[in-house]
């Protein structure tokens, strides 16, 4: 899911009117009250021309609004200092909810040319904001003193407190001096980062042909081996060439930078550093998890592998892999995309979407033709009660367009607040109806396709079932570590048969699917997973054990050679077999070198065991228990991040995650 870019918000009425007040001057429509159904955005009445001094107003009244909390004359509470920078930006959070999303799924040159102006721009405000030394001691005296809070007025109080704390805030002048060195320093490197490996992608497509993303099907497609081992080879070395393009004095620079970073804040490494607001909260508790799964995944690769090397006659190489488990699976199990396909049309999908959140939560959902769109293929639906009460309004934005990122997401446009509804949209990437020229025409969806759309309106019903007062902690603001159990958790209905009766029917003939293929789909779907969960959980501990070296011993580490030992050693005890490589190798690890996973790439499945562990839950009680339902619903969904993780779990199961549910789940037992 991606977030957007934002750091508070509420009601800047002085200065909304006063930049509205030039009369002669068509008025900005983000300056203004949206007089729409539901307060959705007036997408015909927005012009490009509106967005740069619409984020320029609101940078003005947030800045505006920020000075009044600093010199608010009374002692600093809750309301006049939490809840007051909560509600800071008004103008911003409109301007943004809008700009970013259609940023992501319906981007022109010109929206690009905007991003590129504002963001400088944002990330300038924000930094002010956070190194507010004067605002931050507000804050504290509030985090110190939380006497008569509510318990989501402390989340909301620790949220914001940690966010100054994480941003080196509390500390001394050479501490901070030294901290902003690293930051910006670290920004640097990890954008070059993603240059060389980007050059190295662009590398490794012309040497072999295919692209990084083609990779998986390729080598579980192609019969000529020495083909694959060459394109193993290159892909697996991305980034250590030695050339231009290497990595490697990049990645020890910054496992260096980060480890200091984490000592200035008194953590003893990086890890300790990343996990202790998140739902795991320290390094140990993700080791310990991790270590089972790998162990479990191995045992099933091992005995998954004598299969394959009867198939294949010879020993199975690292090349050999998926190509004789895509053998296998047709062996086994016989499935044909092309046969299933025809029962899931996109638009029975969300059908069959819609139908389950309906039966699981008693809520009803209906098209909204009075909602305005911002693409004509977009739809926007409306969720109330049984009593009509509104539960907010979704839009679906489903299929490819070039103006669109690739990939799968759920976004706000408004999030959940006291008094207000959420706006959410989920956006896929499916393909658009008409782009299979044999087929009548339907947009037709892979297997990937449909848990793809069930996970992302996962997400959504976590933003709208959320009944929080404050929108820092509602919804889907949550650590990261927590927020995917939803979406995973709603993929478990997608193959559900009293669920697919209502939706997989054959868009040719009108037939029901048999059973016979439901039952093929759940079990190819825990096929080879010694393999797919072995390399996820493999580059777990890969991200763990690199971020777990404290300054002294990274001191010890001075070029590729050394970054090769470690990584052969880490691989050695985990247990990984030679035929398995982790899912990335350090030196084009992005995610934990420059996205924002670093000690964090456990999440996945970290959030699945959540959610496998949900899921046997409800089939213990029946799928469609209602107290059970009921129960999720209110301990978790309405909670939002108003409450830590762990407490909501151990309240819903009363027992912490166990790690054997996805085992079970995946087939590893
Ligand atoms: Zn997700």
């Amino acid at each position: 899911m991606k977030r957007t870019f934002k750091i508070a918000r509420p009601l800047g009425l002085a200065l909304l009117m006063l930049v509205s007040a030039c009369k002669n001057e068509p008025k900005n429509i983000f300056l203004q009250e949206w007089d729409t159904p539901y307060g959705t955005a007036p997408f015909s009445q927005i012009t490009l021309d509106q967005y740069m001094p619409a984020f320029k107003a609101g940078i003005e009244e947030e800045k505006a609004n920020i000075q009044a909390i600093i010199d608010c004359k009374e002692a600093p509470t809750f309301e006049n200092t939490i809840l007051a920078f909560e509600k800071a930006s008004p103008i911003l959070d409109k301007v943004q909810g809008v700009f970013f999303n259609l940023a992501e799924s319906d981007s022109t040159p010109e929206m690009q040319a905007i991003e590129e102006e504002v963001t400088p721009l944002l990330t300038d405000a924000s930094n002010e904001i956070m190194m507010n030394a004067d605002l931050f001691a507000r804050v504290k005296a509030v985090y110190d003193n939380q006497d008569g809070l509510t318990r989501e007025q402390q989340m909301a109080t620790k949220k914001l407190y940690q966010a100054f704390e994480r941003n080196g805030v509390g500390l001394d002048e050479a501490g901070k001096k030294r901290f902003a060195e690293i930051s910006n320093r670290l920004a640097t490197l990890t954008q070059q980062f993603g240059q060389k490996l980007l050059a190295e992608n662009n590398a490794f497509k012309e040497a072999t042909g295919i692209t990084v993303s083609a990779y998986y099907d390729f080598m579980a497609s192609c019969d000529d081996r020495a083909k694959r081992e060459e394109v193993f080879k290159a892909y697996s070395s991305r980034g250590n060439h030695g050339n231009e393009n290497d990595t490697n004095d990049i990645v020890l620079e910054v496992l260096k930078l980060r480890a200091e970073m984490a000592r200035l804040l008194g953590y003893p490494n990086f890890a300790a550093f990343q996990l202790s607001n998140k739902m795991a909260g320290d390094p140990a508790t993700v080791d310990n998890f991790l270590q089972p799964i790998m162990d479990a995944c191995m045992r099933s690769a091992k005995a998954q592998m004598k299969e394959m090397q009867k198939i294949a006659g010879h020993k199975i190489e690292a090349w050999d892999w998926m190509y004789y488990a895509e053998k296998l699976r047709a062996q086994k199990y016989a499935l044909d995309e092309n046969v299933t396909k025809p029962y899931f049309q996109a638009d029975s999908v969300l059908k069959g979407v819609f139908t389950a959140a309906e039966k699981i939560y008693g809520i009803c959902i209906e098209e909204a033709p009075e909602v305005e769109v911002y693409n004509p293929e977009v739809h926007a639906y409306k969720l109330t009660e049984p009593d009509g009460s509104l539960i907010g309004i979704f839009y679906r934005d489903y299929y490819v367009r070039p103006t669109k990122r690739g990939g799968a997401w759920m976004n706000n446009f408004r999030e959940q607040s006291k008094g207000v509804r959420p706006i959410i949209v989920n956006v896929c990437n499916f393909p658009a109806p008409g782009a299979d020229p044999t087929a009548a025409e339907p947009s037709l969806l892979t297997i990937d396709n449909v848990q793809t759309a069930f996970h992302e309106f996962g997400h959504a019903l976590h933003g709208f079932l959320s009944q929080c007062n404050y929108s820092s902690v509602s919804g889907t603001n949550v650590a990261r570590d927590f927020v995917e159990m939803f979406s995973q958790f709603n993929e478990n209905f997608a193959f559900v048969p009293e669920i697919l009766a209502g939706y997989a029917n054959n868009c040719y003939t009108g037939e029901p699917i048999p059973a016979a293929l439901v039952d093929k789909i759940q079990k190819a779907l825990k096929f080879n997973q010694g393999f797919a969960a072995g390399e996820t959980c493999a580059a777990s501990i890969l991200d763990m054990k690199w971020h777990e070296l404290s300054v002294d011993q990274l001191a010890a580490f001075e070029g590729p050679e050394d970054i090769r030992r470690f990584e052969d050693k880490v691989c050695r005890e985990m247990g990984l077999i030679d035929e398995i490589i982790p899912r990335y190798r350090t030196s084009y690890f992005n995610h934990i070198i420059a996205s924002g996973y670093s000690a964090g790439y456990y999440s996945y499945l970290w959030s699945e065991v959540l959610a496998v562990d949900a899921w046997e839950k409800f089939k213990e009680d029946g799928i469609f228990n209602k107290e059970t339902a009921n129960a999720f619903r209110k301990t978790f969904l309405e909670k939002g991040g108003s409450e830590e993780p762990m407490v909501l779990y151990l309240q819903f199961r009363g027992s912490r995650p166990n790690p054997s549910a996805l085992m079970r789940a995946r087939g590893l037992q």
